[in-house]
């Protein structure tokens, strides 16, 4: 068994499209599940639509700020103030019905031996985030099984906790489990991609060979930027998608 993991897809429907196209094509090998890791949506110039796509295929998905904030279910008070214009005019356009779907998405959830959750496994509610190997250290302590799945700070990143505790980053695109080890996997973003590569990001964790690999896609960045253009979101947002920054 597969799962097929990403995470912040920020209303870009391009890069959702062009993510979901690679599931299919995983599917069409073997079974594989997909797993969204929340921020469906909050940037980008399709909120709705990518809750469509996300909702008919009955995808297990996490809650992520930009989705509480949408809601109206936290503050954005300490949001800059482009997500801010960001998240006001995604409310804005969503249906009650959308509304409803982001409301019941879960903070956290195990499925088989791994956790999965948008931002931290501690304090998932507290959207913190997890740059250093000294936040790790922290987070490792707060999930029971090998591996946790994480998205939020949209880079992807391979963390690696050893029994004494040593932990390190694993500076490669695939990475092959160890007994006795545990895990904390950034998948990165769909939709914002903010490692200094623009391709949209998701993680293919294979089960019987314990392997897991970050995978890149190119999708049409363009076309994402006219519509952003069209609905006024803010230059920098805008600019930022071809930059991967
Ligand atoms: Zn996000």
């Amino acid at each position: 068994m597969k799962y097929f993991i990403f995470s912040d897809i920020h209303g870009n429907l391009e890069a959702l499209q062009t993510v979901l196209s690679e599931f299919e094509k995983e599917q069409r090998e073997g079974e594989c599940t997909p797993v969204c890791l929340g921020d469906v949506v909050g940037y980008g110039p399709n909120p709705r639509e990518c809750i469509e796509q996300i909702r008919k295929r009955n995808i297990v998905t996490l809650a992520g700020n930009h989705d509480y904030a949408a809601i109206g279910k936290m503050d954005i008070s300490y949001f800059n103030p482009y997500a801010k214009d960001a998240v006001l005019w995604t409310k804005s356009v969503l249906s009650n019905e959308d509304m409803d779907f982001l409301e019941s998405l879960p903070l956290r959830r195990v499925i088989g031996n791994m956790t999965v959750v948008h931002a931290t496994p501690c304090e998932a509610e507290q959207w913190n985030y997890l740059f250093t190997l000294y936040d790790a250290q922290h987070n490792f302590e707060c999930f029971e099984t090998q591996v946790c799945f994480v998205g939020h700070s949209h880079q992807p990143i391979f963390i690696i906790q050893k029994e004494t505790r040593d932990c390190w980053v694993h500076p490669h695109s695939i990475l092959s489990f160890r007994d006795g080890w545990k895990y904390i996997i950034n998948v990165g973003s769909v939709g914002q991609p903010r490692d200094g590569n623009p391709w949209s990001a998701c993680a293919i964790y294979d089960e019987d060979t314990q392997t897991v690999e970050i995978r890149r896609m190119k999708y049409d960045i363009v076309l994402t930027q006219a519509k952003m253009r069209e609905h006024c979101l803010p230059d920098f947002l805008i600019e930022r998608l071809e930059l991967g920054r």
